[in-house]
């Protein structure tokens, strides 16, 4: 029998009971946060290089990968890189190929943390199809992370302001600051496919003000500065 923490009162619990016998969290409903939270355990009590935790942290964050909880894998992934640049070892080469499945499965589910991953997990040579496949489907990471690459190059794609421009204006208006930024960026300087117009500048610019938060503060700090810049204009 193996045991896992409860999410609710972090009392050790069996892995198959229905419910926490302390305070009643339904350990059989929530198994992917309940294996999350037991492979956190073991990742926390981790305060330099120790091989056998960290394989305890993995067991229970494949098994809540399996259950949709990806977020285990996720700082795993990253856990790993800064342990192998900390002490050699060969951990991160080890567990990379199943990592990356794991993150291409949760990239396609959709999971918000793994749009970073992906740009890390690809290679240039096949990004822009990836990229490309789950854009159609409707993935909101996979067209941002394309649209980015269409304006800036990223990822390895070749830079396309036609196509980058239709993907951030859809993303603009479902609230994303980034597209909301391009557009308007390309507003206030005109680009070969949007006509200069301040007031659809403008009008994004607040756009993003609205939406402003930690994570994409820069966004309105670099509208702001753009602005700032052209005073005289
Ligand atoms: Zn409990």
């Amino acid at each position: 029998m193996s045991l896992v923490e409860c999410p609710e009162c972090t009392k050790e619990v069996s892995e198959k009971a229905k419910q926490c016998i302390q305070c009643g969290y339904p350990i059989e409903d929530e198994k992917g946060a309940v294996y999350y939270g037991t492979g956190l355990k073991y990742f926390n009590e981790i305060t330099e290089f120790n091989q056998e935790k960290l394989d305890l942290a993995f067991y229970w964050w494949r098994k809540a990968a399996e259950n949709n909880d990806y977020r285990g894998l996720v700082r795993m992934y990253w856990g790993t890189r800064e342990f192998t640049c900390q002490f050699p070892s060969k951990t991160y080469d080890e567990h990379r190929e199943f990592i990356d499945k794991w993150i291409k499965i949760g990239v396609d589910s959709g999971n918000h943390e793994c749009k970073y991953l992906i740009i890390d997990t690809l290679s240039p040579e096949n990004a822009l199809d990836t990229l490309e496949n789950l854009s159609k489907k409707g993935n909101k990471n996979a067209m941002g992370l394309l649209a980015t690459g269409y304006s800036h190059g990223s990822c390895g794609i070749t830079i396309d302001i036609k196509k980058a421009t239709a993907l951030h204006l859809e993303l603009a208006e479902d609230g994303n600051p980034v597209s909301q930024l391009f557009l308007a960026e390309s507003y206030y300087r005109g680009t070969e496919v949007i006509a200069l117009d301040e007031k659809k500048a403008f009008y994004w610019g607040e756009k993003i003000h609205s939406n402003k938060n930690d994570t994409y503060g820069y966004c309105f700090a670099d509208y702001q500065e753009m602005v700032n810049n052209n005073k005289d204009r």
